[in-house]
């Protein structure tokens, strides 16, 4: 497959700001789109259709797995979550880059496939900010809180596997850090090619 954009994964806790970071992001960069995800997550109040998440049954996403349509897929507090491969290879062979905003198992699938993608790690700047974060959105009760906050320990020990690390602590910082990221690989020479 000749594709010619570059692939961004962008990981984080959940509640950590990525979905805020990686938006703000795509308002200032040209040549550059967010993946849209497969969920069985119900939709949280204001998310929308298309625009968030593809949000389909659980008996619609195992067709897809069986089918192959997952560039990777992964389950998290009880919901199956999946990247469309056939969207992403499309935009990458158009030029474009793609941003994949996913949990560090779903990175790891892909990095597997694709090692030239480039992964960031988005942490927050103290745990007691993504306490106040996950309050804030408030879309979820304190049971699931909680399980988030459990398993946002367990994630953290994955980003040293990251090609990068950007602390959320102000927003338009974060932006301009991984904006640097997206740049740095577009001037990157390609020493493969051609070989
Ligand atoms: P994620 O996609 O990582 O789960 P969100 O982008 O939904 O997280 O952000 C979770 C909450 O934190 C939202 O209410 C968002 O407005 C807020 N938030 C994001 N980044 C920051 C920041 N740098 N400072 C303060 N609040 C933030
Ligand atoms: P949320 O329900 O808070 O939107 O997302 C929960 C977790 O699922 C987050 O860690 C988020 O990054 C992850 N996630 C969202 N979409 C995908 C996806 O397509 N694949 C994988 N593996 N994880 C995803």
């Amino acid at each position: 497959m000749n594709e010619k954009g570059n692939l961004f994964i962008v990981s984080a806790p959940s509640g950590t700001g990525k979905t805020t970071v990686v938006r703000a992001l795509l308002k200032k960069m040209r040549g550059v789109t967010r993946s849209i995800s497969v969920t069985t997550r119900p939709p949280r109040k204001g998310e929308k259709k298309k625009n968030d998440y593809c949000f389909i049954s659980e008996t619609s996403f195992k067709n897809k797995v069986r089918k192959g349509e997952f560039l990777e897929w992964a389950k998290n507090f009880g919901h199956y979550y999946g990247t469309p491969k056939k969207t992403v290879y499309a935009t990458l062979k158009m030029s474009k880059d793609v941003i994949l905003t996913i949990d560090v198992k779903g990175a790891a699938q892909v990095k597997r496939k694709k090692p030239d993608s480039v992964t960031i790690f988005i942490v927050p700047p103290s745990p007691r900010a993504l306490v106040r974060r996950l309050k804030k959105r408030s879309t979820d009760g304190s049971k699931e809180i909680k399980e988030r906050l459990k398993i946002a320990k367990k994630e953290m020990s994955f980003a040293r596997k990251y090609d990068y690390l950007i602390v959320n602590d102000k927003i338009k910082e974060a932006v301009e850090k991984l904006k640097a990221v997206i740049t740095a690989k577009r001037c990157k020479v390609d020493k493969n090619r051609n070989r």
